[in-house]
Formats: C-alpha cells, sequence, structure tokens
C-alpha cells in the first residue's frame, strides 16, 4: 500500500475512502457482502499476470504449472461444496456464467422461459435490453398477485404453450424458497433444459442452511461475490453430461483468458464455506433477514409475501406513502445503504419504484443478531419516514448517530488498517 500511496496518491486515496465508507454505514444491499481478508490477499496478487486460456493440463499458453493448482483446487472444492457431477470456476461474472448456458444450449431465436425482470427476475434472463433478450425469444412468467410468490401454474401453462428450449428458476428480488422439484418435472415434461441462476442465495445453500438445486437442475449459475462471499466473479456447477457442452461455451466460446488471481480467490472461499462457522453465518443470515422483515412490517413497511426465507426482503413503501427512490436518498442521507425496487405489479416507473430491497449479509458477516435487527428497522423507518433526503435533516443526523454506535461495536474488517 504505501508504494501505491507514493506512485499514485488519488488511488490510494479512494481505497482508504471506500473502506471507510463501508465501516461507517450500515451496508445493506442484498446482492453484497465483505468478502475476507484472505480472499482480498489472493485478488491482490501477481496471479493476475497470467495467461491461462484453456482448462487445467490443457492450456494454450506455457508456465500455467503454478495456476493449475489453483485451479484444481478451486473446481474440486466447488464440486464438493454442492456435490455437483462437474464445477466450471472460470465465469468472469454472473452475467458470464448465464452466457454459457446459453451458448450451451440455445441457438439465436430459439425460446427462454424465465421470471419476468419486474417480478423478480435478472437483466441476464431474456430482458429486451440485454443480449439475452436480443438474441433470444423470451418467455416470462411473473408471480401470484395474492401471494406474491411464483405463479406455478403460469410457468406451467407458458412451458406448455411455447415448448422452451430452456428453462430458468432464480433472479434477484425472490424471497422465498423455489420449487426446484416443481420446475425439473416440468422441464421433463416439455423437454426442456432446467437452469437455476442461484446468483442471490447460493451462499445459503453452500451452508446448508436453504434447499439445494443442484439435484433437480441441468446446470446451476452463480455469482461468487453476494451471500457467499468470495471475490466478485461466477461460476457453474453442472451434471456430467453437459460438462463438455458448458466449458466449450464459456471457453472459446464467451471468455477468452480466465483471471486466475480470482481463480485462486474462489478456492479459498469454497474453502471458508466449508467450516462450520460457516454454516452458522449462514442460519445467521436468514434469522436476521427473517427479523429485519418482520420489525419492518411492525413498523407498517409491508414485507411482500409476508416475509422472507432467505437473505432478503422485499418492502412495499405505499402504506407509508414514500417512493421507492426517496425512501433510498433518505437513508442514504442517514448513512444506511439500501436499494429502491420495483415490487410486483409496481404503478412506479422502475428508477421511483414503490419498494425498497434489504439485504442481511454485510451486518450478519460484521456479528450483528436478531436483536440488532430490530434496531436497524427502527432506523430505517425514521430515517424514511421523517428524513427529507439532506445530510442536515435532524432526523438523519440522529439516525447517523445511532449507526456509528452499532458499527463501532460490529466493525467491518475489523482487523485491517487497510484492505
Ligand atoms: N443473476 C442474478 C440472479 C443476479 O442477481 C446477478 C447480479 O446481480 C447476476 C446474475 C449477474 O451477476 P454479475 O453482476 O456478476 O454479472
Amino acid at each position: 500500500y504505501s508504494e501505491l500511496q507514493q506512485f499514485d496518491p488519488e488511488i490510494a486515496d479512494v481505497l482508504v475512502d471506500e473502506l471507510e465508507r463501508i465501516r461507517g454505514g450500515l451496508q445493506l444491499i442484498a446482492s453484497e457482502n465483505m468478502s475476507s481478508p484472505s480472499v482480498i490477499t489472493a485478488l491482490g496478487s501477481t496471479l493476475t499476470n497470467k495467461y491461462a486460456e484453456g482448462y487445467p493440463g490443457r492450456r494454450y499458453y506455457g508456465g500455467c504449472e503454478v495456476v493449475d493448482v489453483a485451479e484444481n483446487l478451486a473446481i474440486e472444492r466447488c464440486k464438493a461444496l454442492f456435490d455437483a457431477d462437474h464445477a466450471n470456476v472460470q465465469p468472469h461474472s454472473g452475467a458470464s456464467a448465464n452466457q454459457a448456458v446459453y451458448g450451451a444450449f440455445m441457438k439465436p431465436g430459439e425460446t427462454l422461459l424465465a421470471m419476468a425482470l419486474p417480478m423478480g427476475g435478472h437483466l441476464t434472463h431474456g430482458t429486451k435490453v440485454s443480449f439475452s433478450g436480443k438474441w433470444f425469444d423470451a418467455v416470462h412468467y411473473g408471480v401470484d398477485k395474492e401471494t406474491e410468490n411464483i405463479d406455478y401454474d403460469e410457468v406451467e401453462r407458458l412451458a406448455k404453450e411455447h415448448r422452451p428450449k430452456v428453462i430458468c428458476a432464480g433472479g434477484s428480488a425472490i424471497p422465498r424458497l423455489i420449487d426446484f422439484e416443481f420446475f425439473r418435472n416440468l422441464a421433463d415434461e416439455v423437454g426442456a433444459i432446467f437452469w437455476v441462476d442461484a446468483a442471490h442465495f447460493i451462499g445459503l445453500v453452500a451452508g446448508k442452511a436453504i434447499p439445494s438445486p443442484v439435484p433437480y437442475a441441468d446446470v446451476v449459475t452463480f455469482t461468487t461475490h453476494k451471500v457467499l462471499r468470495g471475490p466478485r466473479s461466477g461460476a457453474l456447477v453442472c451434471r456430467e453430461e453437459h460438462a463438455k457442452a458448458l466449458d466449450k461455451a464459456v471457453f472459446p466460446m464467451m471468455q477468452g483468458g480466465p483471471q486466475m488471481h480470482t481463480v485462486a480467490a474462489k478456492a479459498v472461499n469454497f474453502k471458508e464455506c466449508a467450516s462450520p462457522e460457516y454454516a452458522d453465518y449462514a442460519k445467521q443470515v436468514i434469522a436476521n433477514a427473517q427479523q429485519l422483515a418482520t420489525s419492518l412490517g411492525d413498523k407498517g413497511i409491508r414485507p411482500t409475501t409476508g416475509g422472507t426465507d432467505t437473505h432478503l426482503s422485499l418492502h412495499d413503501l405505499q402504506g407509508i406513502g414514500v417512493t421507492g427512490a426517496e425512501a433510498e436518498e433518505r437513508a442514504d442521507a442517514a448513512g444506511i445503504v439500501l436499494n429502491k425496487n420495483a415490487i410486483p405489479f409496481d404503478p412506479q416507473k422502475p428508477n421511483v419504484a414503490s419498494g425498497i430491497r434489504v439485504g442481511a449479509p454485510c451486518v450478519t458477516t460484521q456479528g450483528m443478531g436478531t436483536e440488532e435487527m430490530k434496531t436497524i428497522a427502527e432506523l430505517i423507518h425514521t430515517a424514511i419516514t421523517e428524513g427529507d433526503g439532506t445530510r442536515e435533516h435532524p432526523a438523519a443526523v440522529k439516525v447517523r448517530g445511532e449507526v456509528t454506535d452499532l458499527v463501532t461495536r460490529f466493525p467491518a474488517y475489523p482487523h485491517s488498517a487497510q484492505v
């Protein structure tokens, strides 16, 4: 760090400022976490220099014998963690892993069935602005108006009507468990590949806190930086029969050289995930998310679907007369970082939205428990009902003071001066 400070003080300051930002507020973005100093050490290593196109033992470059060790460890640990036939740890991100699914199983113009983005799906599941919506014919299912959970009748109807090549389950704002067995049976009935995008919840699967999609799906893609708590990246696991097609789709179809520093960091993370401490953390993430959902609900900030089974809850703000955009801004001014989010059947435009998404991974990593979640719900309520979006407003000042107390008691990165 001291070399960087001398050579490029502007960027050195950014590193320090970001650490201070993380430490100074409550991080409630459901897709974020705080990866360990061991993961960050692997990321900041000389493995970033190495070209290693290909796979271990079958590279297009010399000098890969050392990075092969890292990739083999990552593959073996990933397979063991998820009890999977095959793992590919090279995707650069969740979107890259998803691209590989399209590359392996679909030709342009063929049909995909997936959850709609405004209902909780993801951009890469066939939205018009994404390559997936431009190149494939996407049909979307949503949620039931009453339960706000996946409308399984609609999924079945659309699958039988459109006979998709691939059926996808998973998304970015789904608080409830998904019935993987239902999707498996349906995919078999209509002759489709069953793909689970587990980016959000794979960390809970790794900690054995919720059921795994791996026994049901042909392929499971995921990011490694959300609940899982690894480096910013992606990976996939699949059945043996699809291993070759997916490996070819990751490289050379969709990517060039793998990022070996990140592959090594994924290996470190998979080792962390196999520990008893990690299993405790995964269970606590769910307990905390459930407490947050309940306590916010008690304050009139209604959780959609009535609560959560996972690490996140989605809240409808219409009952308190605040938009998602206002809530995000007011929370931010009070030192609470969360995001506005469309709720099912949202009357607002996506950049305004009627909801917020609240996630427990970061605060759980910091060691907070359900008592702290009750306090956080109070703070969110005060910030978004009393504040006006400025840091000077008395409600924002008061909440920031209490946020400081909390994060002082439960510091982020307590043992590292600089990360
Ligand atoms: N799939 C889902 C369900 C996600 O939530 C995300 C990220 O938010 C992605 C894919 C894409 O991941 P990345 O941002 O790493 O490309």
